[in-house]
């Protein structure tokens, strides 16, 4: 059996890795690359096997750097299923049809040619068979066996398990974080020989859980008092929902003045209906909020903003106020109008709740620039930047290695992916020190082969 690392090596996006046996193929993820310059040309290079010849492809999670490339499979050839949880094959076919409007409007501006079209896109949702997490499903007349298990990382998520050829390999996909408030935690590690792991912050600890409350709590109550607005770029899955659930138990509780809620985003908002449908996959609390009659996701003045012209009335309202906008890394999507408008305020706090790859507008105010172009403007940074890491979707250090250590087995060999190269390298070298377990950081396009 031979893996191969076709992305998310040595980088946090473009994740696609190959299984292969003598007689078949797999593909777990098909993501795309975002961030670095030419990472849309990469987007576009022929993939490095014949998408003709995978006999099924597998995805994680609904995230664009997981999924993002899979109608382009399609086009190039795969007839194949696609297996998934019933939540992520729904989200993913909210983002690929939001990823085609993203593109189309780049053709329209920068003559980009799109990677694909509605065609492909709704071939791809054509294949999409959901999964059950924790159900053993066989394919390829048994030569592979398949389990989907909780990741705890955004609605639907999961880390495969895969039996082959006598051993037993994990695909992490990502990994949630502790103690979220809406999803389970991440399931226990099975016995497993090896193990390929996400290390997005595998150099990296969270604050303390209760402090994303507390400042999420501190920063609306500073904007009340100074008539400002509070900026928050969401990541339109999870993100945007737990954000917003907490707003609601803040209010609730009286622990916040009432402030106006924007949520600038059609794709949140159409993922939050996806939440919706699906509070079977939600932790006991967050179903039971729900079950009691609880509109989890509509706080004392939420207002969803789904066509542009209700987007731009979001400027005449006086501050203060909360806009939630994507995209998430703001590489895109409305919440570069705010930023155009807003910036420039001190009275602006603007509050960083995921991670930002590089060579994005939101890596560069993240670092603190002062000054930044967007929509071909220079714009004046005097707006507070905060971020706060324990908002993130994905577990820190500390939690990857717990995941391991209290798996059932300690695995043979890991494989660290899905970090940048200091993040990928710290949390191998923790494997190798601390846990005595081979640990790899492939390069990309390297293979390794795992002998029965
Ligand atoms: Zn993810």
């Amino acid at each position: 059996m031979r893996i191969h690392f076709f992305g998310a090596a040595e980088e946090v996006t473009g994740t696609c890795y190959l299984l292969e046996t003598g007689s078949h193929k797999i593909l777990i993820d098909c993501g795309i690359f975002q961030g670095g310059t030419g990472d849309m040309h990469r987007n576009h290079l022929p993939f490095p096997f014949k998408p003709g010849e995978l006999d099924a492809v597998f995805l994680t999670h609904p995230h664009m750097d997981h999924v993002g490339r899979v109608p382009l499979l399609v086009k190039r050839g795969y007839r194949g299923p696609i297996f998934a949880t019933a939540p992520t094959c729904d989200l993913a076919k909210l983002l690929w049809k939001d990823m085609l409007s993203v593109m189309q409007d780049m053709e329209k501006r920068e003559h980009a040619p799109p990677l694909y079209d509605e065609h492909d896109v709704a071939r791809a949702g054509e294949r999409l068979e959901a999964i059950e997490y924790d159900e053993r499903t066989e394919i390829c007349a048994g030569a592979f066996k398949a389990t989907f298990h909780d990741a705890g990382h955004v609605l639907g998520s999961s880390f495969i398990e895969f039996q082959v050829e006598g051993k037993t390999i994990v695909f992490s996909g990502d990994l949630g974080n502790d103690d979220v408030p809406i999803l389970r935690p991440t399931s226990r590690l099975p016995a497993c020989d090896a193990l390929v792991i996400e290390s997005t912050y595998g150099d990296r600890l969270h604050e303390d859980l209760n402090t994303r409350v507390t400042v999420l709590r501190d920063l609306v109550k500073q904007t009340a008092a100074k008539k400002g607005v509070l900026i928050i770029p969401t990541f339109a899955i999870e993100r945007t929902q737990e954000l917003m659930l907490t707003l609601h138990h803040l209010a609730e509780a009286k622990e916040i003045p009432r402030v106006p809620v924007f949520l600038d985003s059609p794709l949140a908002i159409e993922a939050t209906h996806v939440y919706e449908e699906y509070t079977r996959y939600f932790n006991e609390k967050a179903q039971g909020e729900f079950l009691s009659g609880h509109q989890l996701f509509n706080l004392p003045g939420f207002v969803a903003t789904k066509t542009v012209e209700m987007s731009k009335k979001i400027n005449e309202v006086v501050p203060p106020k909360i806009i939630l906008a994507g995209s998430g890394m703001m590489t895109g999507g409305r919440i570069l109008h705010h930023l155009v408008r807003y910036l420039p305020d001190p009275r602006t706090t603007l509050l960083i709740v995921g991670y930002q790859a590089i060579g994005t507008l939101g890596r560069r105010l993240y670092e603190g620039a002062k000054m930044v172009r967007i929509h071909g403007q220079d714009i004046h940074v005097n707006a507070a930047v905060t971020s706060i890491g324990a908002w993130s979707a994905h577990a820190d250090q500390a939690k990857l290695l717990r995941w391991v250590s209290e798996g059932e087995k300690k695995p043979e060999i890991v494989f660290v992916t899905h970090g940048e190269r200091n993040a990928a390298d710290t949390l191998a070298r923790k494997f190798r020190r601390d846990m005595r377990i081979d640990a790899y950081v492939p390069k990309p396009g390297q293979a390794f082969d795992l002998h029965a």
